[in-house]
This record gives C-alpha cells, structure tokens and sequence, in this order.
C-alpha cells in the first residue's frame, strides 16, 4: 500500500465511529528531503509530536462519531491519521512489556479476562477499555514492564495510521469487540509476573494445550 491512503483512513475514521469510537483527524509522517528520518505533516521542523497531534485545527473536545464531519475532514485528500481520545466513550490502558504480547494475552486468558480491543504500537501495547470515571493518569510497574492508564484527553492513534520511523499501529484483537472494564484489567496487567517467569508459564500453558489436544 502506498503512503498516501486517504480513503482507507476516512473509511477506518467511519467504521470506527459506527462503533461508537469518536475520532479525529491527525498529522501523518511525510518525508523530510535529504534525511533518512519521516518528519509531520504540520511541517514544523521541530515537531515534539510528530504523526501524533490533531490537525485542522481540531481539538480533543471535538472528536466525533458524526459521518458528516468525519467526511469533511477526510475529504479533502489528505491522508490524515486517526486517533481516538482516551475518555471519549474509550479509556486506554498502555502496557510496555519485554515479553511478545501472545504471552500477555496467555496471561490475561489464565485469569479469564476478555481484554477486548488491543493495538500493537510498535514497542507498546495499548488496551481499548470501559471508561474510568475519576482518571488518575496513574504509572506503576508491571512484570519486567511498565502500565500506564492514558491520562484522558490524551490522543490514541490507530490502524491504519501510520507513525514516523516506518512503524505502524496493527489490531491484535479488532475494535469490534466489547470494551475490558477498565478496573479488572488494571488489577489483572499490574499483576503480571516478570518476563522470565511470565516466558515460562505461557510455555506451560502451550504445553498443557497440546496435551489436551
Ligand atoms: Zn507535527
């Protein structure tokens, strides 16, 4: 797929909508001529953000589910990024975990956790959740990692966005399903073992599976 896909996004921007996730518009990476390294879209050439602030002049109060407005953003050609805004009818919860995320979900199936829908960022994994009501922005390790819960505002950019350095947001689990609640995933993350430790029970697990096979 090429760069440049305005209409993937604006069709992503609505089917996530028609989910009920409101959306905005965001800066997208553009190559800087004469460097290796994707600068934004904004065009300022020392964006602290790059590919990951809104753009058009739009804030986080103004992320919609409305068709109308999705189209007048997207229409215009640009391949604007989608983000979501953590508060806005979705809270995030973001893992950064050294271990490969199928032994996080492992986990999170041991103790029966549905996590609903996940994004892989590239180093990070973030969690589409119920919304919290009081959000405390809270930090605290987890494993060998790190959760954090998306101070709300915040922008969460998503498939089929695409980040600077080539990197790329991917479903692990689609948008479809029903959101985690956000407190039992908390509880269930912040438990999780260190990397060793959390490497050898998804083994067990593997193991225990082909033995019932
Ligand atoms: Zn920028």
């Amino acid at each position: 797929m090429s760069a440049l896909e305005p209409a993937s996004r604006f069709q992503a921007a609505l089917e996530l909508a028609g989910l009920g996730i409101p959306v905005v518009p965001v800066h997208y990476p553009v190559a800087v001529a004469g460097a290796r390294a994707t600068g934004c879209s904004c065009g300022g050439g020392g964006c602290a953000t790059p590919a990951r602030h809104a753009a058009l002049g739009v804030g986080p109060a103004d992320a919609t589910t409305y068709p109308r407005q999705l189209r007048r953003w997207w229409q215009g050609g640009e391949p604007w990024n989608v983000a979501a805004v953590a508060g806005r009818c979705v809270d995030v919860l973001a893992l950064s975990c050294p271990r490969p995320a199928a032994e996080v979900a492992a986990w999170l199936a041991a103790h029966r956790v549905e996590p609903g829908p996940v994004i892989d960022l590239g180093g990070p994994v973030v969690f589409l959740t119920t919304v919290r009501r009081n959000p405390t922005g809270e930090r605290r390790q987890a494993g060998s990692g790190w959760l954090e819960r998306v101070c709300h505002g915040e922008l969460v950019v998503l498939p089929p966005s695409r980040l600077v350095d080539s990197r790329s947001p991917a479903w692990l689990a689609g948008p479809q399903l029903p959101f985690a609640d956000e407190g039992l995933l908390w509880r269930v993350l912040a438990e999780l073992p260190e990397a060793g430790k959390l490497a050898a029970l998804a083994m067990v697990n593997e193991h225990s599976h082909e033995g019932s096979a």
